[in-house]
């Protein structure tokens, strides 16, 4: 039996990023980044893996935007869908496949799998009342009607969500529902959907997950499902009607489409499909032979999806294996702020791959060392800059481009052979030994973080040695100490060239290069003989370079900018008051006026005590805007004001009237005044 068991083959995927929008460090960080550095190193190890991924292009949001755009959704998904490719294949992402649901093999492949379980009755048929837009005969979508939030009066409330107060809402609860598609009124119709049992496969989960994968599954990811276990699953529609997907393969079901939770996952699949017509081997030992190791990589929002549902389906067809481990991810935040995409609070990696050039392995090092694995964690731009300048500058480029000067300097860049061994070099060998080992235990328990340590401390263990050892002293009176110690370093450095590769795989490639290796496996490091005696090693350049505080600032501002553009956005305008009748405004005397005299009250930041001409009298009114006017530049302003407003007391002052003022969601005040020269005194109604 080989490391994993029974196990011969390995399938990772990982999660497909929505075709809606561009991605960023957060997704970088809690899915793809651990998938690739797992693959490569079981790549490396020589197993037989697939590692999958592609764009998910169904689903609603995505219509919407097609919609916005004045676009069809396919326009959009194929810009999207080439953007996040881009940005993958720049990060080293290292996909056998990377597909895209929008292809036919995926309709054939979604459509046979929907059948499948249809035909073996596993579906619970159900009609409905949904709305209906009768002038362009569409059911409608949630997001596709706007309405009257029944809880906050909002008038643009979406038939899932008010977006002002917050609450959930289903389209039958709004008040005056209106089509987006046509602007009329949308009628209720009754439709029929499939629905996937999941509480008739709860005994199964159960057993499945509770019992069965107690001990090997991340503690995040067995209490999330533990707990929607524990709260009683539903039955779950599996079908929508909408005309964006993958069609209903049956007769009756035009304009219904599956649900995007149900084809999605079944993109894995499919893409194996594909890669399969690609290179010719067979895809079904990858999804069908128990021999194989299915792997999900996600974040924390699709648990349900990997562990629950789709494992069901899976089950229900029958032909397929389960997920063997789902090591979901919390979320990487930025900046102490969680990443949003609608308040582009976030690092786009298209944006980063051309502020920082060349520097892919930078960004994949810091979100691995701060990888969110057991919790939420943060990405600073701080802690960037000082992660690349005190661990890989200061630690692993440090060593290997002394190792490699010097070897330059002293022996023509030739391999010295060893002299006589210390016990400090027998001690390194030793500990050298323990390093594949110790970083494979990690990686197989997706410990990244421990992993990537792990392998700095290989970088740490040699800059340490080579520091002590002094070669620079010793060269003239004992070189033959200095071809032993050369060496060594060189052996520590060719081992990184290996254990580097998951995590930093730019920089390995050109370890291996300046080094004159290739096609190393993992199998060969923890060998202090990597590098043979004599070998010519090529001429050294830098690894890492110092990022200077110039580039750090500027991103920080970038932050800063877009916050400030967030809150000045971010103004929300109060829905409309109830309704009254017309002689309640008939009550309200509002005229014009202007004010001729003006001056602070005293000891208060926003009121100034004004004397307005009225044109009936000459009036003192205490107004709250000295935060927005100074008292010496308003004297002549027209004003609109409420005269008949009972006096009160304001401060000490008795203020006769009330001066009209717009204010935005701001706060900002200014003025409503006549935009002509109008007479005090004239009415305003
Ligand atoms: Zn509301």
């Amino acid at each position: 039996m080989g490391s994993y068991g029974k196990f011969k083959r390995h399938t990772i995927t990982s999660a497909l990023p929505y075709a809606n929008g561009p991605i960023h460090i957060g997704h970088l960080a809690g899915v793809y980044v651990p998938a690739d550095i797992y693959a490569r190193y079981l790549r490396l190890k020589g197993e037989d893996v697939i590692f999958i991924g592609g764009s998910d292009e169904h689903g609603v949001p995505i219509t919407i935007k097609a919609r916005q755009q004045g676009v069809t959704p396919q326009d959009i998904v194929d810009k999207y869908h080439s953007v996040i490719k881009e940005s993958f294949e720049k990060f080293g992402i290292s996909f056998d496949i990377y597909s895209r649901t929008s292809n036919k093999i995926h309709h054939e492949t979604a459509s046979g799998f929907f059948k499948t379980l249809y035909e073996k009755g596993e579906f619970i048929e159900k009609t409905s009342m949904q709305y209906y837009d009768e002038e362009t005969k569409h059911f409608l979508a949630d997001r596709y009607i706007t309405g009257t939030c029944p809880h906050c009066g909002y008038e643009k409330a979406y038939g899932d969500q008010c977006e002002n107060c917050g609450t959930s809402l289903s389209p039958l609860d709004l008040i005056n529902p209106v089509s987006v598609l046509s602007g009329n009124k949308p009628v209720r119709k009754e439709t029929k959907h499939w629905y996937l049992p999941l509480d008739k496969y709860e005994p199964w989960l159960r057993e499945w997950i509770i019992e069965g994968h107690k001990d090997d599954w991340k503690t995040n990811v067995y209490g999330q499902c533990k707990s929607w276990i524990d709260q009683g699953l539903q039955p779950r529609a599996v079908t929508r009607d909408l005309d964006w997907g993958v069609k209903v393969p049956l007769p009756g079901a035009e304009g219904k489409v599956l649900y995007v939770w149900f084809d999605a996952p079944i993109g894995y699949i499919s893409a194996t499909k594909e890669w399969s017509e690609k290179t010719g081997k067979d895809w079904e030992p990858y999804w069908k032979d128990e021999e194989t190791r299915l792997l999900h990589f996600i974040g924390k929002d699709n648990i349900v999806f990997h562990c629950i549902i789709f494992p069901s389906m899976l089950k229900q067809e029958g032909s397929y294996i389960l997920p063997e481990n789902v090591p979901a991810f919390e979320f990487m935040n930025l900046e102490n702020d969680k990443i949003s995409t609608s308040r582009n609070w976030a690092v786009w990696l298209h944006e980063y791959l051309e502020d920082f050039p060349g520097k892919e392995d930078v960004l994949r090092y810091v979100l691995t060392a701060n990888a969110p694995e057991t919790k939420d964690n943060d990405f600073t731009w701080k802690d960037f800059q000082a992660r690349n300048n005190n661990e890989l500058l200061a630690v692993f480029g440090n060593f290997v481009n002394r190792t490699l000067v010097l070897t330059q300097k002293y022996f023509e860049g030739k391999v010295p052979e060893t002299d006589l061994l210390t016990d400090e070099d027998k001690a390194v060998f030793d500990e050298l030994k323990e390093f594949p080992v110790r970083i494979g235990e990690s990686l197989d328990k997706f410990r990244f973080r421990e992993a990537l340590n792990e392998m700095m401390n290989l970088a740490r263990l040699g800059n340490k040695y080579l520091t002590d050892s002094e070669p620079w002293k010793i060269f003239k009176t004992d070189e033959a100490r200095v071809r032993t110690i050369m060496n060594v370093s060189l052996q520590i450095c060719a081992n990184l060239s290996v254990l580097s590769e998951p995590f930093l795989p730019f920089t390995a490639k050109k370890l291996a290069e300046m080094l004159n290796l290739s096609g190393l496996k993992w199998n060969d490091a923890g060998n202090p003989g990597l590098l043979k005696p004599g070998n010519i090693l090529n001429k050294p350049a830098y690894l890492f370079e110092k990022i200077e505080d110039k580039a750090i600032d500027a991103q920080i501002e970038k932050l800063l900018a877009t916050k400030k553009a967030n809150e000045e956005n971010n103004v929300t305008v109060n829905p409309a008051k109830e309704s009254i009748e017309f002689d309640d405004f008939a009550k309200l005397d509002i005229r014009v006026g202007t004010i001729i005299e003006a001056e602070k009250v005293p000891k208060t930041k926003k009121l100034l005590k004004l004397k307005i001409d009225t044109g009936i009298d000459k009036r003192t009114v205490v107004s709250g805007i000295a935060e927005f006017y100074n008292p010496e530049n308003i004297i002549g302003q027209k004003v609109s004001i409420l005269v008949n407003l009972e006096p009160r007391k304001l401060r000490g002052i008795e203020s006769e009237g009330m001066i009209l003022m717009a204010e935005d969601g701001n706060g900002k005040l200014c003025f409503v005044a006549p935009t002509e020269d109008v007479m005090n005194g004239s009415e305003v109604r």
